[in-house]
């Protein structure tokens, strides 16, 4: 028997018995889970750990990089723009969370060759260009750089009417996460200081409302981005 089969056969006799009365409640009554969840696809990173969520509570997208494409301009399919809008407008989520990660190879890609032949991921990872910095690769400059481009995401998210609409109401709060695996702990954007803090240290595990943007400042003044840049990069 092969592994794979294996684990399938493990799950129907001996997790689906402890939780079945769980799984047919969440057929009965459909899923309402809280939390639209977009994070990496990579393999270190399991938001059912982290969070310490079951079945029913989280709706995940994940793709390279944890990117959230723009809403406006889209050329071609784009599954992750569509399950925000399904998990804005169908399941009306109260929560959005964006979750990189260290040692992400998405945002490492940034800084080398892609080759010719992956050009779906070379047009994919211009969505997170803007977060690489002008410098020599390092850690230190990896580390920045996935959290640029969490915020970046989570701007980007702001962009959505459906989005802005509600966190405006305060009916939807955003949170930026960067996981670091080798520390076992998610590191929590605040929006107000502009600054990743460790869950440990956090009061909150998100931005809570995101701020409003100052109804009559200029658009670039809107952008929390180049803000917090500066922040991030220890100024
Ligand atoms: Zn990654």
């Amino acid at each position: 028997m092969d592994d794979l089969l294996q684990r399938l056969r493990q799950f129907h006799d001996d997790f689906f018995p402890q939780h079945q009365a769980r799984f047919e409640d969440l057929v009965k009554e459909g899923q309402h889970p809280s939390t639209l969840f977009i994070g990496c696809s990579d393999s270190r990173l399991v938001p059912y750990l982290l969070t310490g969520a079951g079945p029913g509570e989280l709706f995940i997208v994940r793709n390279v990089g944890a990117l959230v494409p723009p809403y406006d301009g889209l050329h071609g399919l784009h599954g992750t723009a569509a399950a925000i809008e399904y998990a804005m407008l169908n399941l009306k989520v109260s929560r959005i969370v964006v979750c990189g990660h260290s040692h992400c190879g998405a945002m490492k890609a940034l800084y080398d060759e892609i080759p010719a032949q992956a050009k779906n991921l070379r047009g994919w990872l211009d969505m997170a260009r803007e977060a690489a910095l002008p410098v020599q690769v390092s850690p230190e400059a990896l580390r920045r750089t996935e959290q640029r481009a969490v915020v970046l995401q989570l701007e980007r998210l702001m962009d959505y009417p459906m989005v802005r609409e509600r966190v405006e109401k305060h009916e939807v709060t955003l949170h930026g996460w960067h996981y670091v695996i080798e520390e076992g702990e998610v590191h929590v954007f605040d929006v107000r200081s502009g600054q990743f803090t460790p869950a440990s240290l956090s009061e909150h595990s998100g931005t809570g409302p995101y701020h409003d943007a100052p109804r009559d400042a200029p658009p670039d003044e809107q952008s929390i981005f180049n803000e917090i840049d500066d922040r991030l990069a220890g100024h």
